[in-house]
């Protein structure tokens, strides 16, 4: 049976943008080739791609594999090349798709096609009909073919006539153009699915790799394709940036290759590339699993802002201006002084500075060499010296010359590099000096260091990979930082200014040879753990928020998460999460409360209470003046402290996320309360206040990413001269001055902001508040060294020294604070 529709996908090769994109090849096809399949998911009794004359040979080849008829017609006259198909074919339903629109919703051209057939049986005139609010790329056209030439006919616009749309839809007196907002199913405005750019490009590829790898076959589906575009995959891209710069090894590049091929993500290798080996060791991974589109040799736009990777040994100022402005940005192996500005650092080979800190240390993510030797040998007979490219401290001959006195009937091979001039120099011209042979820098040498007994090397990523190789490894160091990092790692070590033969025989009959290295045994993990650390969310000092150009310096790292201080306002802050939100459902006051702290809620309910008698005290000293106190409890859970403000004649009011909190407290303790969020809750029309006398926050304030908001709320609800306390974990107490790194791991992972009493004023004198009273809360004893060393008992008296000094000093690991509105 005849539909009437025609199906007409304009295509042309000649691009300024993105030339030839409707044959760029996107998960093993032609663009054009997705746009075809979708559009043959829409009943209708031919389809055609419509064309220019240059464009036809090639399209003509996509159009026969796809079942599409090929139309060649006007190359800039858009409008011209569809009305003369138009005509040719006699046309009536014209359904019109883009090719550089892979990801077409076809169930919404089935159902906008529904709606434009509906009206026109119903003799309702619809000339042009179209669905508004889908993902930028995934909609269509439907027009009516005559209405189409007449169009044509009465236009000389040259927008007209080089887009199609605009002769029926700008010209609304002549003709009935509707754009109807798309049902639910397919609004989606915020996203794009086009594509137009190089950017849009690489995202396509990112859907497809994420749809693909589960398994999922094209065309996609509506929900399929919404999924794939909102997934932390699609939405944090991760691009892989490895040092391509000569005299660096190629080492940066091969492990930044293999973590992308494990994560499905992109590797830049910029044009300027210097390192000669670049192509070849590209091509050789080209075969064994990488894709050619994931090498990129320019960083997509915002429209696609990636989380970069670096793994470039030392990033340059001109590197961080551009890297830092990336969603993310996570480095490897980092040693420039720039390394506050990375979101997240892991160390492989930790091997530059220790003073500053990584979020990760695994060198189990080293990847080890596939050529490993049966079993170690004692006895060296064959003996490698490989200081790397630049040996400035001059150890390669000394340290050979050693061993030839030591091993006489050895075979040893001492790596030289440099200009033919610098090799001459070290090696008086000779090839051979003794058993010692000169060789150049040996390529692929991470699978060749197994044929070697004893490794002679330094620092860095040789060593490990020799020791894993089964090699006896000896390291050379020319600094205290090498020495440290060997004693770290627990190798056998000569410094340079020891490098002689008693101390080399001393070190080489050392168990320390063959130190117990941590290594992955599995396959390299490097890449997935990249992607669930790409997955995390950067953020701002929750009172400044975003400050364009200012870097704030990093507190502490751990595994998780990283943390600053506002350059601005002084506050600490989250900067860096991999923990998802979290959610604030009931289980969040009963088995997450539990977790932290041994009790439940309600079983702490009473003594919470009893803490809140005595903080209603310190208000009272602070408000005198007005008998009837409207209090509100912003956060307010079961309501211990409404239930406290209750007994000591306040009027109070509460607040809080959790609709089960909110209902026990209205319900079980028959006081106002709204299931609201701060800040928007308006407590006029909730309660019937517009101004209170007293607001507060028991351990709420941390939980507010955006702060400014709420301390904004906060100031124009109260009274000037009303008080507005807040509880909050003190990182002044003792376990934060203790061991701050540990506070940090353990805070919880939805504190958004730590506070430190003594900048507390500076961030609170923004919003009108004054701090008057300042109570140092939740004195462990138990955490202070002195007890932890002395393992004195709760009670004794060194016991109740150290809780007095813990209160005098201010040293609890929670504090109140109490200020007052003052304008
Ligand atoms: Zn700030």
């Amino acid at each position: 049976m005849k539909t009437k529709r025609t199906v007409i996908v304009q295509c042309r090769l000649s691009s300024n943008r993105l030339p030839e994109k409707a044959i760029k090849m996107l998960g093993g096809k032609p663009v054009l080739a997705w746009v075809l399949a979708a559009m043959h998911k829409i009943k209708a009794d031919r389809y055609f791609v419509a064309t220019d004359e240059a464009s036809y040979p090639i399209l003509k080849k996509i159009c026969d594999e796809n079942d599409f008829e090929c139309f060649a017609g006007d190359l800039d006259n858009v409008l011209k090349r569809f009305c003369d198909l138009i005509t040719k074919i006699k046309g009536e339903t014209i359904i019109r798709a883009t090719a550089d629109n892979p990801f077409l919703f076809y169930e919404a051209v089935e159902a906008s096609v529904l709606e434009f057939e509906e009206r026109n049986k119903k003799k309702i005139v619809c000339d042009y009909l179209t669905y508004t609010g889908l993902p930028h790329g995934s909609g269509v056209e439907i027009f009516n073919g005559k209405s189409l030439l007449q169009a044509a006919s009465q236009t000389d616009d040259p927008y007209d006539k080089e887009h199609v749309g605009p002769a029926l839809y700008n010209h609304k007196d002549k003709f009935n153009c509707e754009f109807i907002k798309a049902p639910s199913r397919f609004y989606h405005p915020e996203l794009r699915t086009t594509i137009d750019t190089y950017s849009d490009y690489l995202r396509a590829v990112s859907i497809v790799n994420y749809l693909s790898d589960k398994n999922i076959k094209e065309p996609y589906s509506t929900e399929q394709i919404l999924e794939a575009c909102t997934s932390s995959y699609v939405q944090n891209p991760i691009v892989f940036v490895p040092s391509v710069k000569k005299g660096q090894g190629t080492g940066h590049l091969h492990r930044c290759i293999k973590a992308a091929i494990d994560s499905d993500s992109f590797v830049y290798i910029p044009k300027d590339y210097t390192l000669g080996e670049v192509p070849e060791i590209v091509g050789g991974y080209l075969k064994t699993g990488l894709k050619e589109v994931q090498i990129i040799d320019s960083l997509p736009d915002d429209t696609f802002k990636p989380v970069i990777v670096t793994d470039s040994f030392s990033l340059s100022a001109e590197e961080i201006e551009v890297y830092s402005k990336a969603k993310a940005l996570i480095s490897i192996d980092e040693g420039s002084e720039y390394s506050d500005y990375s979101d997240f650092l892991i160390d492989i080979i930790p091997s530059y500075k220790l003073k500053r800190k990584a979020n990760l240390t695994e060198t189990g993510f080293i990847e080890l060499p596939k050529n490993v030797r049966a079993e170690k040998q004692l006895e060296f007979n064959k003996i490698l010296v490989c200081l790397g490219g630049e040996d400035p401290a001059g150890l390669t001959i000394p340290a050979a010359n050693n061993l030839s006195r030591l091993y006489p009937g050895a075979e040893i091979k001492a790596v030289v590099s440099g200009t033919a001039e610098e090799i001459k120099k070290i090696t008086s011209g000779k090839t051979k000096i003794d058993n010692i042979e000169f060789v150049e820098p040996i390529k692929n040498l991470k699978e060749k260091l197994y044929e070697y007994d004893l490794v002679v090397t330094h620092y860095g990523l040789t060593a490990f990979e020799a020791s894993g190789a089964g090699c006896a490894v000896l390291l050379l160091g020319s600094s205290k930082l090498h020495e440290k990092l060997a004693e770290k790692y627990d190798f056998a070590f000569v410094p340079e200014n020891g490098l002689n033969e008693k101390n080399m025989r001393d070190s080489l009959s050392s168990e320390k040879v063959f130190p117990s290295l941590h290594f992955n045994k599995g396959d390299n993990l490097l890449g997935k753990y990249v992607k669930t650390i790409a997955a995390g969310s950067r953020m701002n000092c929750p009172v400044c928020g975003h400050k364009e150009n200012k870097l704030d310096p990093v507190i502490s790292r751990n595994a998780s998460r990283t943390y600053r201080r506002c350059s601005e306002c002084g506050l600490v802050y989250m900067s860096f999460t991999t923990e998802p939100d979290k959610k604030y459902q009931k289980s969040y006051f009963f088995e997450d409360y539990k977790k932290q702290y041994g009790k439940t809620y309600q079983e702490d309910f009473d003594s919470i209470k009893n803490q809140c008698f005595r903080r209603i005290g310190v208000i009272s000293e602070l408000k005198t003046e007005g008998s009837s106190k409207n209090v509100l409890d912003i956060g307010c859970a079961y309501g211990p402290f409404l239930a406290a403000a209750g007994e000591r004649n306040m009027n109070p009011f509460g607040t809080d996320i959790s609709e089960d909190a909110v209902n026990y407290v209205k319900k079980e303790l028959h006081y106002p309360a709204s299931c609201s969020s701060f800040p928007e809750i308006d407590t006029v029309s909730e309660f019937g206040v517009s101004h209170f006398d007293v607001v507060t926050m028991w351990y709420v304030i941390e939980h507010f990413k955006n702060l400014d908001s709420v301390l904004k709320k906060i100031s124009s609800i109260l009274k000037v001269g009303g008080v507005f306390a807040f509880s909050t974990p003190s990182a002044e107490g003792v376990s934060a001055k203790n061991n701050p790194d540990n506070f940090y791991t353990i805070s919880p992972s939805d504190h958004y902001s730590v506070w430190e009493p003594s900048k507390a004023q500076r961030i609170l004198q923004k919003y009108g508040f004054t701090v008057e009273k300042m109570v140092s809360t939740g004195h462990h004893p138990e955490r202070f060294p002195s007890i932890q060393k002395s393992g004195a008992k709760k009670g004794s008296l060194r016991w109740m020294a150290v809780d007095k000094l813990s209160r005098m000093m201010n040293l609890g690991d929670t504090v109140e604070i109490y200020c007052r509105k003052i304008k």
